[in-house]
């Protein structure tokens, strides 16, 4: 975990496994203000989950991302996310989410269209 802080100010957290011969960035977030000023100074293995008494970790997968833009569904295939092994949450990186903005400004040209069906 490396710490810094950008010419604004503001502090950057990133997250990156040293267990293998190339650096991986796992994830790069603004940290939280400390709550109550504890923080815990242990070493960061692998992302908790987010979700309370969740013992599980998130791994990287890659998922269909649905997204509803201008009243219609999108589905995006193949969405790189860090997923929890135990409940499932999922979690985007900014620069995912990025990306999904830039392509639905562009979206002209789906890959294919999907059945959608409504739940009544
Ligand atoms: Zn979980």
């Amino acid at each position: 975990m490396l710490g810094g802080v950008t010419r604004e100010g503001r502090s950057i957290h990133v997250i990156c496994t040293t267990a293998q011969p190339v650096l991986i960035i796992i994830t790069a977030h603004e940290p939280k203000p400390p709550e109550g000023g504890h923080q815990s100074k242990g070493a960061v293995r692998a992302m908790r989950c987010s979700i309370k008494r969740c013992p599980g970790e998130y791994e990287e997968r890659r998922i269909v991302h649905t997204v509803r833009y201008h009243g219609q569904v999108i589905v995006i295939d193949h969405v790189p996310a860090e997923v929890c092994s135990v409940c499932g949450d999922v979690l985007l990186k900014p620069e995912t989410v990025r990306h999904i903005e830039s392509l639905l400004r562009m979206a002209t040209h789906p890959a294919s269209m999907v059945p959608l069906y409504e739940y009544v």
